[in-house]
C-alpha cells in the first residue's frame, strides 16, 4: 500500500468492540495501519511493521516505544478506539509533534473527578459531586450525603459500576459494590481511580448522547441521540438510542451549546467526543464528555454524506484529509444495546431471524456466544448483542427496535 495515502496507528485495546469497523474504514480509505494492543497478538512476530504491544497504562514508556518505531515508519496520526487509550494517544502524539488533543485535557476528561471540577469552575452545569475514599467508613460518609445519589468509580465506563442510592443504607451497600468491583477489574486503572470514587447529587429528567467531531476546536454536531427508556437507577443500563432527537429544536442548540461550552472548558480540540447530557427544568447537565467516538456496535447507525461512516470520517480527520460532509443521512436511526436481564452462562439465543425480519430492522447482531458466562450491570460491561434500525421517524424507528427485541429470547443458566 502505498504510504503518501498516510499511516495511522490505532490503539485497540483487546476488550473493544470497535476493531472491526476501525480496521474496515482504514481498508476503505487505503490507509495503512499500525494497530497496537496492550497484549501481545500470536502474529507479532510475522508482521513487526504493523502489530505492536503497549502498555496502555504507562503513556511514557509507550510514546517511547512508539517513538523509536516512527524513528523506522513514520506514523502520520493516532486515534484511540476507546476510554482506555485516550490518554496514551495524546502522549504518543505529543512525542509525535502531531495535531491532536492535548494531554491534560484528555487526561481530564478521562478522570470523573477532574472532569467534574474543571467544569464546574468554568461554569458548566454538572451535579453537585464530591470525591470519596474508598479508606472511609462509608456508615459514616452516608449520614453526610443527601439523597438521592450516584455513586460511580473514576475511570470506568459503560456504566459500569454506576449506582443509585436513595438512603444511607443503599449508599453502604453501593459503596462496598463498587470497591468489590474496583479490586477485580482487569485493566490497569491509575492508582486513584482504585483508592476513590465520586458521589454525585441524582439529577432527574431525560437523557441525550451527543456525537461530535472536533476540528480545530470547533465542535461539529454529528448526531444527536434521544434515550427513549427512563435511566432512573438503581443501575443505568443503555438500551435504545435513536437520532435525530425528537427534541425542539430550541432544546438541541443549547445541548450542542452546553456541549461546546463542556469541550472548551476541558481543553479538547481534535477528534471525535461523546458527550451524555441530562435535561430539566434546571437546563442541561453535561454527565460526561469523553475524547472518544460512540462505544459498543452503536456507530453503525451513523452515516455522513455519501455513505461514509463515523470511523471513516475520524480516520479522515486524523489524518488532515478533507471532509466531503458531516451531514447525517436523512433517515431515522438507532440501536438497542441488548441488555443482560441476569447472570448465568448464556445457553441458547433464540429468534435472531424473527427479530431480523422486524420491518425496519437492519440488522441484528449477537455478540456473546452460547457458554459464555454473562454478567450484568453494575459489575457487567457487556452486551448480549445490538439490533440496529432505520425508518422514516424516530418513532419508527425505536418501535422497530422494541418489535424485534421482543422476538428474541435468551436462555441464562
Ligand atoms: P460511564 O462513563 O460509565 O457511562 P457515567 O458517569 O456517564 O458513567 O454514568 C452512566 C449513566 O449513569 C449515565 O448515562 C446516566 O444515565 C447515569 N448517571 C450518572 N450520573 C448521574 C447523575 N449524577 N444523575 C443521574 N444519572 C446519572
Amino acid at each position: 500500500m502505498p504510504s503518501s495515502a498516510g499511516r495511522l496507528l490505532l490503539l485497540l485495546p483487546t476488550t473493544t468492540y470497535r476493531t472491526e469497523a476501525f480496521v474496515e474504514a482504514a481498508t476503505r480509505l487505503g490507509v495503512e495501519l499500525v494497530c497496537a494492543s496492550e497484549r501481545p497478538s500470536t502474529f507479532e512476530a510475522l508482521a513487526p511493521d504493523s502489530l505492536l504491544t503497549l502498555d496502555f497504562a504507562d503513556p511514557g514508556a509507550s510514546a517511547e516505544t512508539i517513538a523509536q518505531f516512527a524513528a523506522r515508519r513514520s506514523i502520520d496520526a493516532v486515534v484511540p478506539v476507546d476510554d482506555l487509550t485516550t490518554v496514551v494517544a495524546a502522549a504518543i502524539s505529543q512525542r509525535l509533534g502531531l495535531k491532536a488533543n492535548s494531554l491534560p485535557a484528555v487526561a481530564t476528561a478521562r478522570d470523573k473527578h477532574a472532569m467534574r471540577r474543571c467544569l464546574a469552575e468554568a461554569g458548566v452545569r454538572v451535579p453537585r459531586f464530591g470525591l470519596l475514599r474508598l479508606a472511609d467508613d462509608p456508615a459514616v460518609l452516608a449520614r453526610q450525603i443527601d439523597y438521592p445519589c450516584v455513586l460511580k468509580p473514576l475511570a470506568l465506563s459503560a456504566s459500569r459500576g454506576v449506582i443509585r442510592a436513595s438512603d444511607a443504607q443503599e449508599f453502604v451497600a453501593a459503596f462496598h459494590r463498587i470497591a468489590a468491583i474496583l479490586e477485580s477489574v482487569e485493566a490497569r486503572l491509575p492508582d486513584e481511580a482504585r483508592r476513590a470514587l465520586l458521589v454525585e447529587e441524582f439529577i432527574p429528567g431525560g437523557e441525550v448522547a451527543l456525537e461530535g467531531l472536533l476540528i480545530g476546536g470547533t465542535l461539529h454536531v454529528l448526531a444527536i441521540f434521544d434515550k427513549p427508556d427512563p435511566l432512573d437507577g438503581p443501575f443505568f443500563e443503555e438500551t435504545i438510542y435513536v437520532t435525530p432527537s425528537r427534541l425542539p429544536q430550541a432544546v438541541q442548540a443549547r445541548i450542542a451549546a452546553v456541549s461546546r461550552d463542556a469541550c472548551a472548558a476541558l481543553g479538547l480540540t481534535e477528534g471525535p467526543i461523546h458527550a451524555e447530557l441530562r435535561l430539566n427544568e434546571r437546563g442541561p447537565f453535561v454527565l460526561e464528555v469523553a475524547a472518544r467516538s460512540i462505544g459498543g456496535l452503536c456507530s453503525r447507525t451513523l452515516t455522513f454524506g455519501t455513505g461514509l461512516t463515523l470511523e471513516e470520517l475520524i480516520l479522515s480527520h486524523a489524518l488532515g484529509r478533507p471532509l466531503e460532509s458531516l451531514e447525517r443521512e436523512r433517515r431515522a436511526a438507532g440501536v438497542m444495546m441488548i441488555p443482560i436481564p441476569r447472570a448465568g452462562r448464556l445457553v441458547s439465543v433464540r429468534g435472531a431471524d424473527d427479530a431480523a425480519a422486524v420491518d425496519g430492522v437492519d440488522d441484528v447482531a449477537i455478540t456473546m456466544h452460547p457458554g459464555q458466562e454473562v454478567v450484568p450491570l453494575p459489575e457487567g460491561w457487556q452486551y448480549l448483542g445490538f439490533i440496529f434500525a432505520r425508518a422514516e421517524t424516530p418513532a419508527a424507528v425505536e418501535h422497530a427496535l422494541r418489535q424485534a427485541h421482543a422476538r428474541l429470547h435468551f436462555a441464562i443458566e
